[in-house]
């Protein structure tokens, strides 16, 4: 059978990532490669109790099928945590699902669209299905420079892709004057700024910055997740959006799934309500703030000089820069070889990738197995470091 596959196919393949986490699945492999969060920080009680609850009382509306927008009370719920009305917010299939539905309603092949330097993976992944031209924004630690968008990139931009928040891949945040910067920037070229959001509510303080939505409603789209705060096996995240751009987004939406899961629905929202999901949150926030120290504790012992890292003040990961002229992708072989993983750097980049750079995921790796794994991994940096001298 000659199966004729679409041109937009070309741009398919599976993230580097998924490569990586198939040889990680090896119990003796420390795996500091895959972005999953705690399994421990799942409150499964809370979630079971949701369960039989909506069981006894919401069963037929739990297994039937919903409103495209999403379970009314959950828009509600979400609406009122970010203040705005709930009829801009839509109930997605995870975060992931927003990425895929803007893309389907802002890219044309050929459309630019821009992004931070480095960006989040997946997200090149859905855009790149509608045959964007990227645009890498020159970022520096505090996330992308107003000033690199210029008119020219402007002109035709569909989108600005950021997450002001502990960034995937590398754990910066963006701070209050970056953030009102950007905002405006993007407001006098008319540029729409999609943020994306799946860590804000894992500052380890749990001082909330505003939202680039908050600083402008009706030049941004939000999305959140329930991936981080609850578990991601529930596959539940949200968009909201201008009014005009809810629309065409509920109508793609329709085509794709319809709706998202109703019992999915129902299940979340019946463990968030009434004010469950904050100390459940305090929570989550401590361990990962606890993890994250043993990693910066561990890179601190055991990094030869030269090597560079974020010190994030919240989520999962921390972004290592090797010295120049160290590619990261050419040593994960020889980490794995010794039972140790991480993602490299260049997997990140949509334009010129800086090789020497890799992520660290922190939080479902054991203390002592963060320390034995950085330990390992310092070893075989400082061996590369010696040879490349
Ligand atoms: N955006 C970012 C930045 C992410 O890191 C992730 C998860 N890795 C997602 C979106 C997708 O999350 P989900 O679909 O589980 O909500």
């Amino acid at each position: 059978m000659n199966i004729r596959f679409s041109r937009r196919t070309q741009a398919l393949s599976s993230s580097a990532i998924r490569e990586i986490l198939k040889v990680t699945e090896r119990p003796e492999v420390i795996s500091f490669a895959g972005g999953l969060p705690s399994p421990a920080s799942f409150p499964v009680d809370a979630i079971a109790r949701a369960s039989a609850r909506v069981f006894a009382r919401q069963a037929q509306t739990a297994l039937q099928y919903g409103p495209t927008e999403g379970y009314g009370p959950l828009r509600e719920w979400i609406g009122a945590r970010h203040r705005v009305a709930a009829e801009r917010v839509i109930v997605t299939t995870g975060s992931q699902q927003a990425l895929d539905l803007l893309g389907k309603v802002l890219i044309d092949p050929g459309s630019p669209v821009l992004v931070e330097t480095p960006t989040y993976l997946g997200a090149l992944q859905a855009f790149s299905l509608f045959e964007p031209v990227f645009c890498a924004l020159r970022s520096d630690d505090d996330g992308p420079l107003p000033e690199a968008l210029d008119v020219g990139l402007a002109q035709e931009a569909r989108l600005l892709y950021a997450q002001p928040n502990f960034q995937n891949p590398t754990g910066r945040r963006m701070p209050l004057a970056r953030r009102a910067a950007l905002v405006e920037r993007a407001r006098e070229l008319g540029v729409l700024l999609v943020e994306d959001d799946p860590y804000g509510e894992l500052a380890y303080d749990g001082q909330r910055l505003p939202t680039l939505l908050s600083m402008n409603p009706d030049g941004v789209v939000y999305l959140g997740s329930f991936s981080k705060v609850l578990a991601p096996g529930l596959r539940l995240g949200y968009l909201i959006a201008p009014p005009k751009l809810a629309r065409k987004l509920v109508h793609a939406k329709q085509a794709a799934d319809l709706h998202s899961p109703s019992l999915a629905q129902l299940l979340a929202f019946e463990t968030v309500r009434d004010g469950l999901l904050d100390p459940h949150l305090a929570a989550v926030r401590e361990r990962y703030r606890a993890q994250c120290e043993v990693m910066l504790d561990a890179l601190a012992r055991h990094m030869p000089p030269g090597v560079r890292w974020s010190r994030p003040r919240g989520g999962m990961f921390v972004w290592l820069t090797l010295p120049a002229g160290v590619d990261a992708g050419e040593l994960l072989p020889r980490a794995i070889a010794r039972n140790v993983a991480f993602v490299p750097g260049a997997a990140f980049y949509a334009g010129p990738a800086a090789v020497n750079t890799l992520r660290l995921a922190f939080v479902t790796v054991p203390p002592a197995r963060i320390e034995q794994g950085v330990a390992i991994l310092g070893q075989l940096f400082a061996e590369a470091l010696a040879r490349a001298a």
